[in-house]
């Protein structure tokens, strides 16, 4: 592992020697295809894939024995600056912006670790997930390629109002600039805050949440001149939106203003399926969220007592959702939460989603070619093909026959660097 560091700073130090690197992949998945190919020689030069031939010989290229190959993965719903546990309703009160950034770093390089190359992250505190993205850019950071909400917006004592269950001499007012909008001139100055900010997109809480310390778990939060401002607002900075919704009525008013993905999706209904069909949004499941969640329910003193019914109602529809979304032939896209369940277990998604009646082929897919889309980075990421950055990661099998193993995964390169790999731990 040392030598590996050592190796990583070098890479970083002299970017020109470690430019060129030849990988060979016992198999490969061809993500659009579904299907494996053998012996695959990938050439990687200055970040970027070169060249991939299929039934090739090894050469002196590095040698995945034993490995099947995969485009490096996407989780569009992390919470990189944070990880939930018993003390973290306290924690509000006791840790620094600094406490946070030097625990995200941690965070960043589990995820990193565990296979997945590009995170979107939807909400933090202090804008330490703006400055984690950048510490990762530069290379001071080991982590995922980040894409980030900065501060998720709400309306005053919405899921995400950063003061709810404060004593009242401590909450303030918050306003735009903390994410707490109240009307369309509101809307607009907390989206272009975010801009000011650095971020890359825009969250919103559209419905109450499981964990926040307020009653409703469902109801709908913003209005339709709300959302029409942010979104209108949002679209002029080059802003998709991402939209928090557990219950119908504030789900549907997301979709109809024009959100791109809905984010847990608990209580769908049939008319919001059609909503979702018709106006194209994608949906970001969060399956092991409500396991966690629903699994906490059960120990006493875990959660708050105004939390604890919502965790232990929402958390086990979560599956039955998503089920019954993909038979509906809604869109999705693989997104996970982490932070509230622990970072580096991103990959039980997978589990949970084929469990629940999605291919492997395609739950994959949904981790790889499709946040390419929603990210508008198609021509740049989402499988291993010549022109498209070189992240790419490695499990020992087929993961179309066990999609478990990608909780096993033994290489990982991002960028064209190596940062995972089997002869070097
Ligand atoms: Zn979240």
């Amino acid at each position: 592992m040392v030598v590996m560091r050592r190796l990583l700073l070098l890479t970083l130090l002299l970017p020109s020697l470690a430019s060129a690197e030849t990988l060979f992949c016992e198999s490969m998945l061809d993500v659009r295809r579904g299907r494996l190919v053998d012996q695959v020689l990938v050439t990687i030069d200055a970040g970027r894939i070169a060249s991939v031939e299929v039934g090739a010989e090894a050469g002196d290229a590095r040698v995945l024995e034993g490995l099947t190959c995969l485009p490096g993965l996407t989780d569009m719903h992390t919470h990189l600056t944070a990880e939930f546990g018993p003390r973290t309703y306290l924690e509000r009160f006791q840790l620094n912006p600094a406490d946070y950034a030097f625990r995200s770093a941690v965070y960043a390089e589990r995820t990193l670790m565990a296979g997945f190359t590009t995170v979107r992250d939807l909400g933090d505190s202090y804008n330490v997930s703006i400055a984690l993205k950048q510490a990762i850019a530069q290379g001071l950071v080991t982590g995922p390629r980040i894409f980030t909400a900065g501060k998720s917006l709400a309306t005053t004592g919405g899921h995400a109002d950063p003061t709810n269950g404060m004593r009242a001499d401590l909450q303030g007012d918050a306003g735009p600039k903390q994410g707490v909008i109240n009307g369309p001139a509101d809307a607009r100055k907390a989206v272009r805050q975010r801009y000011k900010d650095g971020a890359d997109l825009i969250k919103i809480t559209a419905t109450g949440g499981v964990l926040s310390v307020a009653s409703s778990g469902q109801n709908a939060q913003f209005s339709d001149e709300e959302l029409a401002a942010i979104i209108e607002t949002a679209k002029d900075y080059g802003f998709h939106v991402a939209a928090h919704a557990h219950g119908t009525e504030g789900m549907k008013r997301a979709i109809r203003a024009g959100v791109t993905t809905i984010e847990h999706g608990t209580y769908m209904d049939d008319e919001t399926i059609d909503l979702f069909k018709r106006y194209g949004a994608w949906y970001v499941p969060t399956i092991i969220a409500g396991k966690w969640v629903e699994d906490k329910a059960r120990v006493d003193g875990f959660f708050p007592e105004v939390v604890r019914p919502k965790a232990a109602a929402i958390g086990p529809l979560i599956q039955d959702t998503f089920g019954r979304a993909y038979k509906a032939g809604v869109k999705i896209v693989f997104g996970t939460d982490s932070g509230v369940s622990a970072h580096g277990d991103n990959a039980w998604e997978f589990v949970y989603m084929v469990a629940a009646g999605m291919p492997p082929a395609e739950a994959i897919r949904s981790a790889t070619l499709s946040p390419a889309i929603v990210l508008g980075r198609e021509d740049q990421q989402g499988a291993i093909e010549a022109g498209l950055v070189a992240d790419i990661i490695a499990v020992p099998g087929n993961p179309l026959e066990d999609v478990g193993l990608l909780r096993d995964v033994r290489f990982v390169m991002k960028d064209g660097v190596i940062y995972k790999s089997p002869d070097a731990s």
